[in-house]
């Protein structure tokens, strides 16, 4: 699936109070930042203008918000840049916005210093000038301080960088969705129009009968290509050929009717296969692991942040996935979640290669056994996240987890399984989640940090809650209180 080639910009602040001589030394240490850091970060800076009034500001920001392949801004005062001269360009920002508080020298030199020094060198005094003016706008932004060569800011930026490609990701959000939610459940639901306005999500519903047209048009020779790709990339532990031609010509399909449509995500629902041997499951693992949203039983929610997390990951299909809480081992010393889904893990979160096997489906309406992948999920720190419908607002609530190499073979479990530790232990873990209303379905991610779930929900502009070691329950009531309570007056 194709991600757009997001850049970013650098606007640097000046004004013309110091002469030209001053001004073309920083434009060119500018250019010379951008150039480096665009060396070490996982997206290109590009440095766009010195600026030194209001309207140079005004129009810059102007181009960023008109651009599609622009995902922030990044900003820094090299000198003093006084900020009235940024509200009316502030003001009518779209975009990301990050504050880079560095400096073009790393050491005070102690020979060289004297006034003209201060004047060009002078961030510690604009970049504070600068950081007023954001926070009297009550501007949502990250502040990254340090030197512009070292590590820890890069890995700042970058991990902002990939929260604000996760913004624009959620802005071209379209959901297509095959069938309705799941009868009666709740936390599946959720206001489209809300969401829509908030997180820029296009969510609608095609007909499960639209897709069996389209995977009646699947040809052999498309199914033979596919089955090539499946062959190299698992093992084929099942004898039972068809079953997985079927998964195939099922994901041919649904990945022509996203592709048509301009869909990152798709939901299903075991409940309305009208016309359909097999609830997709192979079908759905490997458009999953080609970066596609999936959410089962219509979760239109979790489709599109699975997508939305995949994208801020590593090279834009990090290893984030649809996943579901399933039953706990609750032996004292040895307490652990198991997370599995009927057929619908993806495969960026395993541990060992997938296999393909076919095995009878009771729930639904599975006329054949469908194809699935399984395999066991991968050891190490990661999140789960779930964004919920609180009425009238979201709430997006992400976990600490530690995941383990399952301590069982579980034989006779027919789907792929992830094991993991919830922070800060399982008990007080679940006593968290279930009080803050988190849902049964999330996002595992391995790859994405709750840090930058943290700016991506600053940035869209909706409530985050996030469980930690050193959550308590009383803690985490007194905060959801007091939350409920601003974000009704917001
Ligand atoms: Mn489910």
């Amino acid at each position: 699936m194709a991600i757009k080639n997001y850049k970013f910009w650098f606007v640097v602040g000046s004004q013309e109070l110091y002469g030209p001589e001053v001004l073309r030394t920083v434009e060119a240490r500018s250019r010379e930042m951008a150039e480096e850091l665009s060396k070490v970060l996982p997206y290109p800076l590009e440095y766009k203008v010195t600026a030194k009034s209001n309207s140079q500001i005004s129009d810059i920001v102007k181009e960023a918000n008109y651009d599609d392949s622009c995902a922030g801004i990044i900003t820094w005062c090299h000198t003093f840049s006084p900020s009235k001269m940024w509200i009316n360009g502030l003001a009518n920002l779209q975009k990301p916005y990050c504050h880079f508080a560095t400096q073009y020298n790393e050491a005070i030199p102690n020979e060289e210093i004297d006034m003209d020094f201060m004047n060009l060198n002078q961030a510690a005094h604009g970049d504070r000038e600068h950081g007023f003016i954001a926070a009297r706008m009550r501007m949502p932004r990250k502040v990254v301080a340090g030197y512009w060569k070292d590590e820890k800011a890069h890995k700042r930026i970058a991990d902002w960088m990939k929260a604000a490609v996760g913004v624009a990701v959620s802005k071209e959000m379209k959901v297509m969705r095959f069938g309705d939610n799941m009868r009666e459940v709740a936390v599946t639901e959720g206001d489209k129009v809300e969401t829509q306005l908030k997180l820029g999500w296009q969510v609608n519903t095609w007909a499960t009968g639209d897709l069996v047209k389209e995977m009646n048009a699947v040809t052999e020779a498309e199914i033979d290509a596919l089955m090539a790709e499946y062959t190299a990339s698992y093992d084929i532990a099942t004898e039972n050929t068809a079953a997985i031609r079927y998964q195939a010509k099922e994901e041919i399909a649904i990945k022509k009717m996203m592709d048509r449509e301009g869909c990152m995500a798709f939901s299903n629902t075991f409940q309305d296969l009208y016309g359909m041997e097999q609830l997709p499951g192979l079908a759905s693992q490997h458009l999953m692991a080609q970066g596609y949203g999936y959410g089962g039983e219509g979760d239109w929610k979790v489709a599109a942040m699975t997508a939305i997390m995949k994208a801020m990951g590593e090279n834009g299909n990090g290893a984030s996935a649809f996943m579901e809480d399933y039953t706990y081992h609750l032996v004292e010393g040895s307490e652990y979640s198991l997370g599995a889904h009927m057929l619908e893990v993806c495969p960026s979160l395993a541990g060992t290669k997938p296999r393909i096997e076919t095995h009878h489906l009771g729930i639904g309406m599975n006329e054949k056994d469908p194809a699935r992948l399984v395999f066991e999920g991968k050891e190490g720190d990661a999140i789960v996240a779930s964004l919920i419908d609180m009425g009238g607002r979201m709430r997006l609530i992400v976990q600490d987890i530690v995941c383990v190499k399952p301590i069982m073979p579980m034989p006779n479990l027919p789907v792929a399984r992830v094991m993991w530790r919830a922070m800060p232990d399982l008990a007080t873990g679940v006593e968290c989640w279930i009080t803050a209303g988190g849902a049964h379905h999330t996002v595992l991610s391995y790859d994405v940090t709750a840090s930058q779930m943290r700016d991506w929900a600053k940035m869209m502009d909706i409530e985050f809650v996030h469980i930690t070691k050193d959550t308590t329950p009383e803690k985490l009531e007194e905060e959801l209180f007091l939350k409920d309570l601003a974000w009704k007056l917001k």
